[in-house]
């Protein structure tokens, strides 16, 4: 006979992004038990790393974080030290042509012209104002970021090690593995359960973000469908014995079918930068969806497409040869602002929202809440020799709280 445990929680978090590990531990640090649940086994969501061959913590993704110094500034105080410029800086290629990362009217252009291929003339039409629109935003207002783009030096997987880090330290209970497909809140809106395949778990709490997986709200008389868009980001990492025909860490390609994004993940990769050997690169390719089933039948005979393609989009040099490929496929659920924003509306206190879609406009925003979790990081740093598990309590005595 088989027995469903129950347990409760003040907090439940559905997914272990970064964002959201950020979110909990400040929670943790309010006083409240925190629970966080993933159906993957590793941590950090769409900023997660693996071992790839003899090298470890490689990021699968073609990142980047946007250029808020706000945001800049609580990571550096994060990680506990200063995130470099990423030189050069990340951009977008189209035909011969180069333009900054976040310029839009480039790549609404490049749609057009896609549109007309397509005759979708409509479209075709929707794009071309937009095109002229960004155009005369970027161009002639010449809109201004505060900061060049940075990264930290060691890439994702040196957030994922600080977040890790304070996790340890914390109380913050995880499961990795299970799936939360729906929540039932009470009448109240004060309390709420979800089952999981193996337990109930109640809560005066849930809060979820833009890329939940979670189906359905339940609440009595009434039951709500969580309305998403699930994209796929299919990549492709790239062990290859060659070299850059020009430098790059991070390249948005617009005229190109066969691959979209490549990011050099190996230059910010300490395991590579100490296996790796000369004139090796690993980068990480990201490819159109439409591609996945081509490359699934033959991955080597796809990789070495991959290979011609940088080398005629030049980015790498003629002559090299792909050494290894790994290909992962990241199936991810969107909601917009607006659709959270209305779930908030319609059952809080009992489930809350973060707005996730990109990392650096989410650090920037929140920034200002987690400042006692910054504090907890930094006692961890100084106390690293003899960091044990009640050193939270050190830093909640600390805080008074
Ligand atoms: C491949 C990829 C690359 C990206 N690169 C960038 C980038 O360079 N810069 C940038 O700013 N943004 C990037 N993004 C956007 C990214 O979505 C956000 O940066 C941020 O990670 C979103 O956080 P999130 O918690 O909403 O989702 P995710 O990061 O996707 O994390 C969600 C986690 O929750 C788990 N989960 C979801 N639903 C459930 C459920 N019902 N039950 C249990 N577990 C669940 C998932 O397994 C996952 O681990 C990228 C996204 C992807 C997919």
């Amino acid at each position: 006979m088989f027995f469903r445990e129950m347990r409760t929680f003040d907090a439940i978090f559905i997914g272990t992004s970064p964002v959201m590990i950020l979110e909990a531990l400040q929670t943790s640090l309010e006083g409240k038990s925190v629970l966080m649940i993933d159906r993957r086994d590793s941590l950090g969501g769409a900023w997660h790393t693996a071992v790839l061959g003899s090298f470890k913590g490689i990021e699968i993704g073609c990142h980047y974080i946007k250029r808020y110094r706000k945001g800049y500034a609580f990571l550096e105080e994060l990680i506990g030290r200063t995130l470099p410029v990423m030189d050069p800086q990340p951009c977008v290629q189209f035909w011969k042509c180069q333009f900054d990362h976040a310029q839009r009217s480039p790549a609404e252009f490049s749609l057009c012209i896609k549109n007309i291929r397509e005759r979708k003339y409509r479209s075709f039409f929707s794009h071309l104002f937009r095109s002229i629109h960004f155009f005369w935003q970027e161009y002639l207002y010449k809109k201004q970021w505060d900061s060049p783009f940075c990264y930290p030096k060691e890439g994702c997987a040196e957030m994922i090690k600080a977040l890790q880090r304070l996790l340890d330290a914390s109380s913050i209970e995880i499961i990795h593995g299970r799936s939360v497909h729906e929540i039932y809140v009470e009448k109240n809106k004060k309390n709420g359960v979800c089952h999981t395949d193996q337990d109930d778990i109640f809560f005066r709490e849930c809060v979820i973000s833009s890329c939940t997986n979670l189906q359905t709200i339940h609440y009595p008389k009434k039951n709500i469908v969580l309305e998403k868009i699930v994209r796929s980001y299919d990549h492709v990492v790239l062990h290859i014995h060659g070299k850059k025909a020009q430098p790059f860490h991070y390249m948005e390609v617009r005229d190109n079918r066969y691959f979209s994004r490549v990011s050099d993940v190996g230059f910010c990769n300490p395991s590579f930068k100490k296996h790796g050997k000369k004139n090796e690169l690993l980068l990480c390719v990201q490819i159109p969806a439409n591609h996945w089933s081509k490359l699934q039948h033959n991955e080597k005979a796809f990789s070495d497409i991959l290979l011609i393609q940088l080398e005629k989009k030049k980015l790498l040099q003629p002559g090299g040869n792909v050494l290894a490929y790994w290909s992962n496929r990241y199936e991810t659920p969107f909601m917009d602002d607006h659709e959270l924003d209305r779930i908030e509306k319609e059952f809080y206190p009992a489930i809350r929202t973060m707005k996730t879609t990109d990392m650096g406009t989410a650090l920037a925003r929140y920034a200002d809440q987690w400042s006692s979790v910054l504090l907890m990081a930094h006692c961890i740093r100084q106390q690293e020799h003899r960091c044990t598990s009640d050193i939270e309590k050190r830093v909640l005595t600390l805080m008074n709280i």
